[in-house]
């Protein structure tokens, strides 16, 4: 217990308030042993053009392989690293592998931006802009390769200081993208305040708009918004031949779901091109 104890508070909190249940207390200790062996992996998940078929991107989504409980979402685990103080180290790591397959990628010919999430709670240090430009400098890419997605599903501690630096990150070229769009914080107020330059529409309503009205007219509207703002909009989840048509009918730029490609392990990523290229031809 004591170890324990010791081993959790050896972590530095970054920004977070959040008290440490016992519950997780296990779970943290591993989540903190496999951040610590750099046992987080990422896997890439494809975005394509509406327009042209188009593979534009890809988002870079992190994954934990427990030696026993297999693969854990990181709607979970993200949430513990949050709470834990873990979420900067996790981020840096995610980060790192995501710059390194980036540049791979782009290495082999390919013209695509990769997408990290960022929870806003790592959006607490000023030096994070300068950081992120440095380890991008020796990859060869250039910040606009880059797309940073806030996602926000607790406010940040510091709202100020989280402005601040998505406008450094901004200033110095990087793609921001607000995602889940329309959920928890991620709102109409944040549009006004940072520079995004891409909205990602969360995949309920995307998923719903089929049959409900509501979701549809949410849906309908957030692709004009990005259109009024002059940014990109993606649309998430989309994942049937429904979903396809009806995003395509609105207007949207980008998908990402289901429908093309499950997220994958980014070793995979050469081939599934080619199999998805095939079946363009
Ligand atoms: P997100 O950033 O909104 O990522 C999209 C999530 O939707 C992914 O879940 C993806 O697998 C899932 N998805 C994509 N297409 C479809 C579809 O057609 N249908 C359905 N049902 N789901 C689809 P995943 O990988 O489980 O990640 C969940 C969330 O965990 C992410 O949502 C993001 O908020 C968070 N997350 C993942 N990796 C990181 C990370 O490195 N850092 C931070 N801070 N958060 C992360
Ligand atoms: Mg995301
Ligand atoms: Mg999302
Ligand atoms: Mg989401």
């Amino acid at each position: 217990r004591d170890n324990l104890e010791a081993l959790l508070e050896s972590y530095q909190p970054h920004c977070t308030t959040a008290p440490k249940g016992p519950a997780s207390m296990v779970f943290a200790t591993e989540l903190q042993a496999a951040i610590t062996n750099e046992d987080i992996e990422i896997h890439l998940q494809p975005q394509v053009s509406l327009d042209d078929k188009r593979i534009v991107g890809v988002e870079a989504l992190a994954r934990w392989n427990h030696p026993e409980k297999g693969n854990i979402s990181p709607n979970i685990f993200i949430g513990i690293a949050e709470k834990h103080g873990m979420i900067r180290e996790l981020t840096d790591i995610v980060l790192q592998k995501s710059i390194q397959e980036a540049a791979r990628l782009r290495n082999l010919g390919f013209n695509i931006t990769m997408s990290v999430n960022f929870s806003a709670q790592v959006l607490c240090s000023l030096e994070l802009p300068e950081i992120l430009s440095e380890t991008l400098s020796s990859s060869g890419l250039e910040p606009s390769h880059i797309i940073v997605e806030v996602t926000e599903s607790s406010l940040a501690d510091d709202r100020n200081t989280m402005l601040d630096i998505l406008t450094r990150m901004r200033l110095k070229g990087f793609g921001l993208s607000i995602d889940d769009f329309g959920t928890g914080f991620s709102s109409l107020e944040q549009l006004c305040q940072i520079p995004f330059t891409e909205l990602k529409i969360d995949r309920s309503f995307v998923h719903q708009a089929n049959n409900n009205k509501a979701s549809q007219a949410i849906l309908e509207s957030s692709i004009a918004l990005a259109k009024k703002l002059q940014i990109k909009s993606v649309a998430e989840g989309v994942e049937t031949d429904e979903d396809l048509a009806l995003v395509k009918q609105l207007g949207c730029d980008y998908m990402q779901g289901y429908y093309t490609a499950r997220p994958m392990p980014a070793g995979d990523f050469t081939l599934w091109v080619k199999d998805y290229i095939k079946q363009l031809a």
